[in-house]
């Protein structure tokens, strides 16, 4: 048996502390403004830690793990062989595809409908790695913004090719795609 322990409170009044020190002095306040005014030099100087978003960016790792990316082949057609891989490993199950056969006598199938709902997404990049074709890697885009819950589901299109993807780079990748060309 486990004897019990039995731990004191200690209760810390923020109220009697304010109180025990008094009111912040001028030399406080003389404190507070030589905070402020390093800033101001710090600024003038050009050493300026704010962002400003949208026209400036935070540079991103190409580690980061935004929005999907389906890899096309050289004729433009997707690299997924609608295997449901990436289906199967997704925990938030927001990957659907129908599988149709391709065109391609070397190739059994393609994608007909290959949808990814980014709102269900966590980014968890287990479809990228799941992904036996390096069909399927992730960009740093992150402002993803809509005005519709439809416009977050990405279609096969739009996960091929999209004007985002050369403005924000490549994301969460296997690192032999670095050459992927992109769309
Ligand atoms: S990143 Fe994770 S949650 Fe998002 S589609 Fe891929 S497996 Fe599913
Ligand atoms: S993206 Fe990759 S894992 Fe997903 S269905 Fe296509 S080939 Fe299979």
């Amino acid at each position: 048996m486990f004897a019990k322990v039995k731990r004191e409170r200690r209760v810390i009044n923020v109220t009697e502390i304010q109180e025990a020190r008094g009111e912040p002095g001028a030399l406080e306040t003389l404190k507070g403004m030589g905070v402020t005014l390093k800033h101001l030099i710090n600024r003038a100087r050009g050493d300026d830690p704010t962002i400003y978003y949208p026209e400036e960016r935070r540079p991103y790792s190409g580690r980061f793990r935004g929005a999907h990316i389906l890899t096309t082949r050289e004729d433009g057609s997707p690299k997924c062989v609608a295997c449901y891989l990436c289906a199967t490993a997704c925990p938030a199950d927001c990957i659907y595809i129908e599988a149709a056969e391709s065109p391609d006598p070397m190739i059994e199938k393609y994608p007909a409908v290959f949808n990814i709902d980014l709102l269900r997404c966590v980014y968890c990049g287990y479809c990228v790695d799941a992904c036996p074709e390096e069909a399927i890697i992730m960009s740093r885009e992150y402002d993803i913004a809509a005005y519709t819950r439809e416009e977050t589901v990405y279609n096969k299109e739009k996960l091929m090719r999209r004007p985002q993807i050369a403005q924000s780079g490549l994301g969460y990748r296997p690192i032999k795609i670095d050459e992927y060309r992109k769309g």
